[in-house]
């Protein structure tokens, strides 16, 4: 089946509406749709309504960075984005958002890069991020492509990285599962561990409520997969797919067995 569990919006740093990704999952021939926006589910309502419109099945989700000694991303499928206590705690990472962008600032500043918080507001929509950074800086010739900005200032450890403050892993998929979600590991590849520890690590995720696994993503190779995708089996994951879809030219649409989408779709109110 052609799915795609995991894209970006305006919501945080992806360059369509949700209403625009519905238009252009519909013209991808693709019938369920997860936005899972960083820290937020602001595009979730005007993503629902579009879906309807266009018969798309629409998972709502977010992706919340998570702390667990490098950087972990979970996914929370069909979280209730309607309560009022979820949005709360929701918001609150918004705002850890909003310190950590003026500490990059400052520290762009050292380097000469003049960018205000004015600045970079005017250039988004909804979660600030680096993406966000990273194109103010092509745009004033500070650098001259987007992935340099990372390479020599934003990419994590780099000199003006900020990290943020984030729930560690355990809460993260404590929210999700209180607030009626299902948390799913995003791309394993970017836990960078492997072998033996990566297992380790699975196993511990998947003893404190883990429900599944990105096994499929867009910069998954397919020795990636198979291995991911063997851990899904042996820790009872269910198996999911999605290209992280930010801006044209990123991938977008995945392969998913219905079996797994079946699984998973069986899980929403449990
Ligand atoms: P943030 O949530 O503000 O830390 O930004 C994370 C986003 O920055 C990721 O979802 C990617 O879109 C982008 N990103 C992170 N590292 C890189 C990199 N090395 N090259 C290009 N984009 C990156
Ligand atoms: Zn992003
Ligand atoms: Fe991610
Ligand atoms: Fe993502």
């Amino acid at each position: 089946m052609k799915v795609d569990l995991h894209v970006h919006t305006t919501a945080s740093d992806g360059l369509l509406s949700p209403k625009d990704i519905i238009v252009k999952a519909k013209e991808n021939g693709i019938n369920t749709l997860a936005i899972a926006d960083h820290d937020t589910i602001d595009g979730i309502s005007e993503g629902m309504k579009a879906a309807n419109e266009k018969g798309i099945k629409l998972i709502p989700a977010l992706e919340i960075s998570a702390k667990h000694e490098k950087q972990i991303h979970m996914l929370g499928y069909f979280i209730d984005y309607t309560d009022l206590k979820f949005q709360s705690f929701v918001n609150k990472l918004k705002n850890s958002r909003e310190d950590r962008n003026q500490k990059m600032l400052k520290k762009l500043g050292k380097f000469g890069f003049e960018i205000t918080m004015e600045e970079l507001k005017a250039n988004a929509e909804g979660n600030i991020g680096r993406p966000h950074i990273a194109d103010i800086m092509v745009k004033k010739g500070y650098v001259s492509t987007f992935p340099e900005a990372f390479e020599k200032y934003i990419g994590n450890d780099k000199p003006c990285y900020v990290p943020k403050e984030r729930p560690d892993i355990r809460k993260a998929i404590e929210i999700i599962r209180k607030y009626k979600g299902v948390p799913v590991l995003a791309h394993p590849k970017y836990t960078f561990l492997e072998g033996e520890e990566l297992e380790n690590f699975i196993a511990y995720l998947s003893d404190i409520g883990l429900g599944g696994l990105e096994v499929y993503y867009s910069k998954h190779n397919k020795e990636e997969e198979a291995c991911y995708l063997k851990l899904a089996k042996k820790y009872s994951l269910i198996p999911t797919a999605g290209s992280d879809y930010h801006r044209e030219g990123d991938a977008f649409g995945m392969e998913l067995k219905k079996e797994y989408l079946d699984k998973l779709l069986s899980l929403k109110d449990i």
